[in-house]
């Protein structure tokens, strides 16, 4: 971690702002998970502010929302929200917070549709179709029983969305006050998940794309069992790298801002290599499962809900591994799926 370092090492309290720079300020807003924030941003925007993702639906979260509104905000006006991605800590309050101020929604397409979506079927993750896949990657039931109620616990931490949003497609350029932002966009930990980039100020907000010091959950989920998340993550954070400055301030959706661009976005693509070569190394004394590869990517205790979370991850290399060709894949007469080493590997180009 040599080159990334922190120009703000104290975060602001919950529901303080603390300006980082001119027009720019930061927020943080709690979560009730082992990742126990996450940051939000206002961006002057002409007489008011253009506030960056919204936080978790709860009544702690709206309370300190009202707190800030009527303190620190009371005389400005919040113009529009941006929302990075569909997960409830960005998206969560987008609803209420549109409504209460009056203001429009502007996020990509696919995180409006996934949250509308998850919104609006949310017991379809109980789908007996949905339990097999756990169940033939070697799970136990009750793992299975546990994964199908992802869709009620997203309902509970996300507010209804605004009938209507504005799109934002990658390669927009968008005005916030005096500022010119390019939208991009990354993949792997959330589709279509929006990034924003000023060039003329050095500022990039990845939102979960590029953390410091943790690696982005990156899951294959049942609805796409066969996806390459974690193919898409690492193209992403290669383009990043090789697209943007590595001077730029980067002000990302949890933990410290921090510089060293660069340095981050190829530890997180050497992680996941590393996380491969596990893999790899396993499964060379014989077929294995998912899940019985989940302690080998994850050697800690595990409670339930992060075992859930370790099991779609592990599947993620699982999934690039066998697109490199470097695994084979059989699914043996009781339907339970089993991994091998193939002894060969596709160059990345080929992919
Ligand atoms: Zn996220
Ligand atoms: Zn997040």
């Amino acid at each position: 971690m040599t080159n990334i370092q922190f120009p703000y090492p104290e975060p602001p309290a919950f529901g303080k702002l603390l300006d980082i720079a001119p027009g720019i300020m930061w927020m943080r807003l709690p979560l009730p998970f082992r990742l126990d924030h996450v940051n939000i941003y206002l961006i002057e925007d002409g007489d008011g502010w253009c506030v960056l993702d919204a936080g978790i639906w709860d009544q702690r979260t709206i309370d300190l929302w009202e707190a800030v509104l009527a303190g620190p905000l009371a005389g400005s006006r919040l113009t529009r929200l941006i929302v990075t991605h569909h997960h409830p800590d960005h998206i969560g309050l987008a609803g209420w917070l549109c409504r209460r101020a009056e203001i429009p929604l502007l996020t990509s397409q696919t995180a409006y549709l996934a949250c509308a979506n998850l919104s609006l079927a949310p017991g379809s993750p109980q789908d007996r179709q949905f339990h097999d896949f756990y169940i033939n990657h070697g799970t136990t039931r009750e793992v299975a029983d546990q994964m199908g109620t992802h869709g009620l616990d997203y309902l509970r931490m996300v507010s209804p969305l605004p009938n209507t949003f504005l799109r934002l497609l990658s390669r927009d350029m968008i005005t916030i006050g005096a500022r010119r932002f390019r939208i991009l966009t990354g993949d792997g930990h959330a589709p279509e998940q929006v990034m924003l980039y000023c060039d003329e100020d050095q500022l990039f907000f990845p939102a979960d794309q590029v953390i410091a010091k943790i690696s982005p959950n990156v899951s294959v989920w049942p609805n796409e069992p066969d996806g390459d998340p974690l193919g898409h993550f690492v193209r992403t954070a290669r383009r990043i790298r090789d697209n943007l400055p590595d001077d730029v301030l980067v002000l990302p959706g949890h933990q410290l801002p921090f510089t060293g661009l660069h340095a981050r976005c190829s530890e997180l693509v050497e992680h996941h290599d590393r996380r491969c070569d596990l893999i790899g190394e396993a499964v060379r004394a014989g077929p294995m499962t998912v899940n019985d590869l989940v302690p080998v990517v994850f050697p800690r205790e595990l409670d339930l809900h992060q075992f859930g979370f370790a099991f779609s991850e592990t599947l993620a290399h699982v999934n690039r591994m066998l697109r490199r060709g470097e695994l084979t894949r059989t699914a043996g007469p009781d339907g339970i799926v089993r991994y091998a080493a193939s002894g060969r590997r596709k160059a990345e180009d080929d992919i």
